[in-house]
């Protein structure tokens, strides 16, 4: 039964079209249908049928959670017909367009506010328009983020400090953090008309953010306290820590479902990693938007072959014959992964990540060590947290920022390959050290969004917060 009250508090939930948040927004609104709010997630009509799985057992259940549709104007904005998601874009030139059809979604949205009179929008960071939308109906709009605390911080700092005007200097440590972080030119954008593109877009964003009622950070407090404190304090900005919120997926078909069609039987991928004793087997996977170039990949090859580590590599397409040499050593999955599931298996030893931070927080949520091969995006700064300031991992050793895809040639030779996925699979101190810090921090998530946790705690505080509001306007 739907419980649709008068002043039921009704949200909208508008993600960008790329996975990596749209599968984090709609387990947000998951969790915000769950505490008995009208959760509305907008978005366009492919995304919606490939996603409506995730919710698809919450409305069985009754809770009050749905998706609307606008049309995604591809054609309009100079895309091929039919992509409606960064993951359907295989080169970087549409990223210009892709961001020009996200911009004009804004009027079909506003249109759906005025019919359906939402009393929040929680919009994603590269939606900034969300907050004149926001503006224009009296409502107020929260930004969500999909990374963490720290990499907000270090944001914030790298734009007040400009190391890039600050003379010939290779490395620098981040001004103003709570750590101190050292960093390097060639782990930041070069400056090029892309880039410079991108520095523009993320200025908008800031701004909006700066007017937006505050931030949903996925992440818990117990795991960036520090930059929490910064982020409160020393940037002046409002934050709910309401994470991990893939933790909202607890059932395995449930796990199974989150984003994409999994191009594998989960039955197949669990009874493989049943095969395997505990800890033992290292899983690979780049994200849903980074491309690792063939060459590279070769040498990932024949880095997992010369390791003798077992792995479960997702990754589409392989160098040729490779499948055939690693029968029995490895599981390829060469389409979407059900990653939840297979971090969560207690086979699961090890992740060679991107540093996409839902991937990050998936790893420490299982309680899964990872070695670091950031891309792009924030992915470095991701990077920095996790070997750093939690100290969960090691760095493969990439040393240079690649704008999406990682086509240059060989960025990490299959020694260093080799040498960072032995140390971390080994029965080692410093691994030991590691599973333990990060077994610790993934017991702390469990208890974080737990009743009376923190982030528990922290979304019962913004519903009662955004309740009072809509009492008080109504
Ligand atoms: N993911 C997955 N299967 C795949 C690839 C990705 O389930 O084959 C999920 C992953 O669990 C995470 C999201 O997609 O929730 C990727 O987000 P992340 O921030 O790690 O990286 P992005 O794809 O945004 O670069």
């Amino acid at each position: 039964m739907k419980s649709e009250t008068h002043n039921q508090l009704h949200v909208f939930f508008l993600p960008l079209m790329a996975y990596g948040h749209m599968i984090p927004t709609i387990d947000v609104a998951r969790l915000f249908a769950a505490r008995g709010v009208k959760s509305t997630i907008i978005t366009t009509p492919r995304n919606a049928s490939t996603s409506s799985k995730a919710i698809d057992r919450d409305r069985l259940s009754g809770l009050d959670i749905d998706f609307r549709v606008i049309p995604f104007p591809a054609k309009e904005a100079g895309l091929p017909q039919g992509i409606e998601n960064l993951d359907d874009i295989t080169s970087p030139e549409f990223i210009s367009n892709f961001g020009k059809a996200v911009q004009m979604l804004q009027l079909p949205f506003e249109k759906l506010v005025q019919e359906l009179r939402p009393n929040v929008i929680v919009a994603d960071m590269f939606i900034p328009w969300a907050v004149e939308t926001a503006g224009k109906f009296g409502i107020p709009r929260i930004v969500f983020h999909g990374t963490c605390l720290f990499s907000l911080c270090v944001f914030e700092s790298l734009r007040s400090f400009q190391p890039d005007i600050n003379g010939k200097r290779m490395s620098f440590s981040v001004p103003g953090l709570p750590d101190k972080i050292e960093m390097s030119m060639s782990e930041l954008p070069e400056k090029s008309s892309t880039t410079t593109q991108f520095a523009e877009v993320m200025e908008r964003i800031r701004e909006s953010e700066l007017q937006s009622y505050g931030a949903i950070i996925n992440s818990f407090y117990e795991l960036e306290p520090a930059y929490a404190n910064h982020y409160a304090k020393v940037m002046g900005r409002k934050a709910w820590k309401i994470g991990p919120v893939s933790l909202q997926n607890e059932d395995t078909v449930v796990k199974a479902q989150r984003g994409k069609n999994s191009s594998v039987d989960q039955h197949c991928v669990l009874s493989w990693l049943d095969s395997k004793k505990i800890n033992s087997v290292l899983y690979i996977c780049f994200g849903s938007v980074s491309r690792i170039s063939n060459d590279q990949l070769v040498e990932i090859a024949m880095g997992l072959e010369d390791s003798e580590v077992p792995f479960v590599w997702k990754q589409m397409p392989l160098p040729e014959g490779f499948e055939d040499r690693i029968k029995g050593k490895g599981l390829i999955i060469t389409g979407w992964a059900p990653q939840v599931l297979i971090l969560d298996h207690p086979a699961v030893g090890g992740f060679m990540t991107h540093c996409g931070w839902n991937s990050v927080l998936e790893a420490i949520t299982a309680g899964v060590p990872l070695i670091t091969w950031p891309v792009f995006g924030e992915q470095f700064h991701n990077q920095k947290f996790v070997t750093k300031v939690a100290r969960v991992g090691i760095q493969v050793g990439v040393e240079k920022w690649n704008f999406w895809i990682d086509a240059k040639n060989v960025s990490v030779k299959k020694e260093k390959i080799v040498k960072a996925v032995i140390q971390l699979m080994s029965d080692g101190e410093e691994a030991a050290q590691m599973r333990n810090r990060v077994k610790q921090l993934s017991e702390m998530a469990f208890t974080a969004v737990k009743e009376g946790g923190s982030s528990y705690t922290n979304l019962t505080a913004l519903i009662e917060e955004l309740q009072v509001n809509i009492k008080t306007s109504t």
